[in-house]
């Protein structure tokens, strides 16, 4: 039996005189396995099992020697891990790590497994296969895939049957998407994996999820959620309809993306389009089977094919569902495509905006204007359609000027809804570098990641328990504390000033559709009661906030006294809060978890003048580029290649 090869695939062969492996392929959690079982109450289909299952199964791979164990879902315990790998003897053992938040689950499980089971190869896939350099030392995976997983798997199938779990590196050397460890403890990465030639994405499949969670099957039911716990349901009026099926769940349209913004993991290449003959008998399943009567895609860039969209929105309308999409890159839309998928049942679309600010998104690499943004928002608007605003602050280059155009922006649009920002669900997150980005490489450069491998392991164990919120960020630009702590709280006041001066000049009235929006809104409607001493602190520290971080105060300030008046009033705040601590628990009181490891080498004002007029010359990964040539010497081509992603 042979399975297709691709130019510059190695032809693979699954023989089928000898013995095929039984294989265990296992999803991971992603938070620190020292952190409290976290049963999600809502999660995406995971849909790289299915994809892996269906492939060898093509390629003639006996299905019953196929299993799936869910550990994520599981949430199990080291006991829980040894009794079961102890029952179960498996010759490979799949781990996905979708995320490079799993590194110490990864460490782990593998751990695990290898102390029960030895003749096992262990082989990593996901986004954490990029920091393979450090798994394979310091971890007891055998293989990492890199890329797309389907190909590689195969030929691992093959390996075992000539070579078991024995590192052969010239066989492996011949199989495109792996990286090992050499004789010499050298680490070899074949490159990027490719497609298969007659790829089939897959759509979710709830059967293989059930077989994953052993006894406790009744946990599919975290797959559906009641989509009117969402806003972007709830506000849609279709929603109430009483000839719904409550429920939503998450169906893919494509995978990839057309772009490569500077923060995001990549570890493919392209865009591809699920088979929407595939999809209708996936969503017919749903309706019958889990009462969905809601679809959300599960895309990372919906839209960029336009004819595969309309279709797609066709379909939904044939079986009368309601549907958003969101992470949408707002080029890939306009007024008439949105038009369209209203009146085809969609509900809501979010779109990847990130900054208000030009320069940054430069920096991000999103390759569009301001004014797309503005333009993508406002038609969902115009269609009543629910579409919030997150942002990101933090990337390199961002400043107090960055800051405020992205709050004025903020400001703009709620005006534009005649609703003040703090009722629109806006987000603002702190940015977070992963391996694999130009991000990543920039800390590094910076020297704020160490390239030695008990560095970069201790930056993936930190990842498990990061967050994308201003503790856990990592000064990127070399800015005081002070300032770095109140930048989410200049923008929603920049916001706020910005949304009162223009409602000044032109005031607007909230139609219909805003009035429903504010009135779901829970702003301002979690102020404690005043029970107590403690709650009474709680109540004056919300004023403090409504009134001087929000702006409802301050904004009758000068801008620069009301930016210094938050930035300094808000570093008291936090500062008082762990002297309390201190007085309480003396030196055991925790502080403020500032991320604050190491100090940068260089500070981003140093390295702007690289920036160049072009737009991609004002981009991080031309930073990085033109900076970055030390960090390649002490890297090394392997871990280099890895490091710049698949889009590199
Ligand atoms: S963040 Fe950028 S590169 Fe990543 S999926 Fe979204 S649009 Fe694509």
């Amino acid at each position: 039996m042979w399975a297709r090869p691709l130019a510059g695939q190695e032809e693979t062969r699954v023989d089928s005189s000898k013995p095929f492996p039984s294989i265990c392929f296992c999803t991971l959690p992603i938070h620190s396995p020292q952190q409290k079982e976290r049963i999600p109450s809502y999660r995406a289909p995971r849909l790289a099992v299915v994809s892996l299952r269906d492939y060898l199964v093509r390629n003639n791979f006996p299905e019953e020697k196929f299993h799936f164990l869910d550990i994520e879902m599981l949430s199990m315990s080291d006991s829980d891990l040894s009794t079961y790998f102890s029952n179960h003897k498996y010759d490979i053992v799949g781990l996905s790590a979708v995320l490079s938040h799993s590194y110490a689950q990864v460490k782990r499980a593998s751990k695990l497994i290898r102390e029960i089971n030895p003749g096992a190869l262990i082989v990593l896939g996901g986004h954490l296969a990029t920091s393979a350099n450090v798994i394979l030392r310091k971890t007891e995976i055998d293989l990492c895939v890199v890329g797309d997983g389907e190909l590689p798997f195969l030929n691992i199938v093959e390996y075992w049957q000539k070579h078991k779990v024995q590192i052969v590196p010239s066989a492996l050397k011949q199989v495109r998407g792996l990286a090992f460890l050499d004789t010499d403890n050298n680490l070899t990465f074949t490159d990027y994996s490719t497609k298969t030639a007659d790829e089939r994405l897959p759509v979710p499949d709830y059967e293989l999820f059930k077989s994953g969670l052993l006894d406790r099957p009744e946990l599919v039911n975290s797959y559906f959620a009641l989509a009117t716990s969402v806003r972007q349901f709830s506000l849609d009026k279709r929603t109430y309809e009483p000839h719904r099926k409550p429920y939503f769940a998450s169906v893919p349209s494509t995978k990839g993306c057309t772009a490569r913004c500077t923060f995001c993991q990549r570890s493919t290449k392209g865009y591809r389009r699920v088979n929407l003959d595939d999809v209708e008998s996936h969503i017919c399943e749903l309706i019958e089977k889990y009462d969905v009567g809601f679809i959300s895609v599960q895309d990372e860039n919906f839209g960029s094919r336009k004819d595969h969209t309309y279709a797609w929105a066709d379909l939904m309308a044939k079986y009368d569902l309601i549907w958003q999409a969101s992470g949408i890159r707002c080029t890939n839309v306009n007024a008439d495509d949105v038009k369209y998928y209203k009146e085809r049942g969609c509900s809501s679309l979010t779109f990847g905006i990130e900054s208000g600010s030009q320069r940054i998104l430069d920096m991000m690499e999103k390759n569009f204007d301001i004014e797309d943004v503005v333009a993508a928002v406002t038609a969902c608007w115009d269609n009543k359609m629910y579409s919030a605003l997150a942002f990101m602050v933090g990337m390199p280059g961002e400043n107090s000027q960055t800051i405020r155009e992205t709050g004025a922006f903020m400001g703009r649009m709620a005006h534009q809804l005649g609703m003040p920002p703090n009722y629109m669900d806006n987000a603002v997150f702190y940015a977070i570098s992963f391996p694999g980005t130009p991000l990543y490489n920039f800390a590094q450069q910076l020297g704020l990641v160490g390239t030695g491998i008990e560095e970069e392991e201790k930056y993936l164990m930190k990842l498990a328990d990061l967050r994308t919120n201003k503790w856990d960020y990592m000064n990127l630009n070399g800015k005081k504390s002070k300032e770095v702590l109140s930048w989410d709280l200049i923008v929603r006041a920049e916001a706020n000033r910005t949304f009162s001066e223009l409602n000044r000049k032109k005031p607007i009235r909230a139609n219909e559709f805003a009035e429903r929006w504010k009135d779901m809104s829970h702003w301002g409607k979690s102020r404690p009661t005043i029970t107590n001493m403690k709650t009474l602190l709680l109540y004056v520290e919300e004023v403090i906030h409504d009134s001087v971080f929000a702006g409802s105060v301050t904004r009758f300030l000068p801008r620069p006294l009301a930016y210094w008046l938050i930035k300094n009033l808000y570093f008291f705040n936090i500062w008082s809060h762990y002297k309390v601590k201190q007085l309480l628990h003396g030196r055991n009181a925790s502080g403020f978890r500032f991320y604050r490891d190491r100090q940068p080498n260089s500070t981003f004002d140093e390295l702007e003048d690289s920036l160049g007029s072009a737009r991609l010359e004002r981009s991080l990964r031309h930073i990085v580029a033109t900076g970055g040539k030390q960090l390649e010497e002490e890297r090394g081509d392997a871990i280099n290649r890895l490091m710049r992603g698949a889009v590199g």
